[in-house]
């Protein structure tokens, strides 16, 4: 049976009106500017629209034309645009763009394909794409989406986006050239996905014959524990890649937690082993840090979370890799690394200011539905929370300011859950490695779950696992219905 395409893309068309318009498309039609969107498309690759139109907004805020992109150096381009896909790539291209487009093309963007190929980061597909939404001439953007989709209808049988685009050229009506990239885009994204497409909900489902697609599993039912009950977990690992050579993924499996949440991973998820990133059950959400080796968070969850925030959109701390959320039905899961005050305390007032940001968004959050924070909060809030209170007034993690910060926080209606079950001193969640500390039980705590006032009820159990070895740091968990 032959794919017919004319009724398939006019029924598109219509429904497509309805989604998320590409962020390529939205800056054209908002700016009309091709240095725009050539920009927002090199950003684009590999990224989702949501970061790729925040990156975008905030590098035209200060690079709002070629001069302004030629002023800034590399490092602040890449500052700018963390965390799409591949940002120090991309942050080169978009470097050494003004000085080829000068010596080549008379500070002009090219409006042909076979001209946009010669700029730096500008492959066919970016190229098309130009071409078709800023100068609005006849080109064929095959993206993932336009390729794949074009396979399952058998309008082409090709193997690779440029075979897709060779066969179109050849074979698709001059009238879809230049909207069958916005059309496929937003259908892929929004109901034909590359993972187990929405048949069941596709309006062109009468029309397709699916080839090569499995059947959508159905969903699992919502899996919690026992009566209803979650089970959390948060640790600092102190180094993800140091602690999976201690046994951490038999760890994982065997504690069962429906979530996981770490910090201080100090990688970024290419750096580690395909065992740690894909451990059975679980999904994985990161959120590195963009300096290498450095502080970073992620949550393994069995359950798919509604959204993943990745950050608290706030550009001074989220290039850190400290906060990630996942919302959930009835609630929020934060997961917080917290930045240290530093000997001398020289990071105090970034603490600070990190804290009251953090604050805010986790208030934001509770407006909405619960709220769970967890992680490493750097700070011991009350004498009984340090062994040594007095010696460490002035230190870093005991200092006045983050005490009153934790007071703020407290006032502000969120709880200590772990202080709801036990008033023991000697809990403690990490001892510095020098002096025998942990085996002498001379320690802080400074690992928590918090929850919002109004979900205290929803909690019932919060303990510290002591006797988990692996890092300078101990798991925290929370029993939440
Ligand atoms: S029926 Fe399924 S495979 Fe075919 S276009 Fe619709 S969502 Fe995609």
């Amino acid at each position: 049976m032959e794919f017919l395409l004319p009724e398939a893309l006019q029924i598109l068309s219509k429904e497509v009106a309805g989604y998320d318009v590409p962020i390529v498309d939205l800056i054209a039609v908002q700016t009309k500017d091709p240095y725009k969107v050539l920009v927002a498309t090199i950003l684009s690759a590999r990224t989702k629209d949501e970061t790729t139109a925040k990156a975008a907004a905030r590098l035209f805020k200060e690079a709002p034309d070629l001069a302004g992109l030629a002023a800034l150096g590399e490092e602040r381009i890449a500052k700018l645009i963390f965390p799409v896909g591949f940002y120090k790539n991309k942050a080169g291209f978009l470097t050494r763009l003004p000085d080829v487009l000068a010596s080549e093309f008379g500070n002009q963007i090219p409006d042909e394909v076979e001209s946009l190929i010669r700029l730096p980061g500008v492959g066919r597909k970016t190229a098309n794409l130009v071409v078709a939404v800023a100068f609005k001439k006849p080109a064929i953007c095959v993206d993932t989406h336009v390729h794949r989709i074009m396979n399952i209808w058998g309008y082409v049988e090709t193997r690779t986006p440029l075979e897709t685009e060779m066969a179109l050229r050849e074979k698709l009506p001059p009238q879809y050239w230049l909207t069958i990239n916005s059309t496929l885009v937003a259908f892929g994204q929004g109901t034909c996905k590359p993972v187990a497409p929405h048949c069941d909900r596709c309006v062109i489902a009468r029309y397709c014959p699916r080839i090569g697609v499995k059947p959508r599993k159905k969903p699992k039912e919502e899996k919690t524990s026992e009566n209803g009950m979650r089970r959390f977990l948060s640790w600092n690992v102190n180094g993800l890649r140091a602690v999976e050579k201690k046994g951490f993924v038999e760890r994982i499996i065997e504690w069962d937690a429906d979530l996981v949440a770490l910090q201080e991973i100090k990688a970024h998820p290419e750096q580690l082993s395909e065992t740690v990133r894909n451990i059975p059950g679980y999904t994985a959400y990161w959120f590195s840090a963009q300096k290498k080796g450095y502080a970073g968070v992620a949550t393994y969850s069995k359950e798919q979370p509604l959204s993943v925030l990745y950050g608290i959109d706030h550009h001074d701390h989220d290039y850190e890799g400290r906060v990630l959320t996942l919302e959930f039905g009835d609630f929020y899961f934060v997961n917080a690394y917290f930045p240290n005050s530093q000997h001398g305390l020289v990071r105090m007032d970034y603490k600070l200011r990190f804290n009251r940001d953090l604050l805010t968004f986790a208030q934001t959050l509770a407006a909405k539905k619960s709220v769970v924070i967890c992680g490493d909060f750097n700070v011991a809030h009350k004498e009984i929370d340090l062994t040594n209170p007095r010696q460490n007034e002035k230190n870093p993690g005991y200092a006045p300011e983050e005490r009153a910060w934790m007071d703020q926080f407290l006032e502000a209606g969120f709880v200590d859950t772990f202080r709801m079950f036990n008033q023991e001193p000697g809990q403690y969640t990490w001892w510095s490695y020098r002096f025998n500390a942990r085996e002498r039980n001379i320690g802080w705590r400074i690992d928590y779950f918090w929850v919002d006032e109004k979900s205290k009820r929803r909690v019932t159990e919060a303990a510290i696992l002591h006797d988990i070895m692996g890092s300078d740091h101990c798991p925290v968990v929370l029993g939440f219905i």
